[in-house]
């Protein structure tokens, strides 16, 4: 029987590496409404599951949150809800957005 190595990868502490310049003035990403515990929680609860930066939460009392600063730009949330509560998803400006420091 063969064995293999434990890998252990903390996501966090590779994503803590990159660089971001964060566009204060223009989203890239833009939710259906600003009242953002009005969304839609099955809706919601799948961009908790797929955000691999953790961007969109639910705290202990239920309520939501969500800030594109610290985004990837996997368009992952894209796929998952583009059409139910994700109005906008679009490429950052020119300068803007994630810098990745290992690939
Ligand atoms: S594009 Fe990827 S990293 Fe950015 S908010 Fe959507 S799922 Fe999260």
């Amino acid at each position: 029987m063969t064995s293999f190595p434990e890998i252990i990868v903390n996501v966090d502490e590779l994503i803590s590496v990159n660089r971001y310049e964060v566009d204060e003035d223009n989203a890239h990403i833009e939710l259906n409404s600003q009242d953002i515990d009005s969304l839609d929680d099955v809706e919601f609860g799948k961009l908790v599951r797929v955000c691999p930066a953790a961007l969109y939460k639910v705290d202990s009392d239920g309520h939501k949150s969500f800030d594109y600063a610290g985004c990837l730009e996997c368009g992952t949330c894209r796929i998952a809800c583009e059409g139910t509560i994700v109005s906008k998803w679009e490429q950052p400006g020119p300068t803007m957005g994630v810098q990745y420091r290992f690939g």
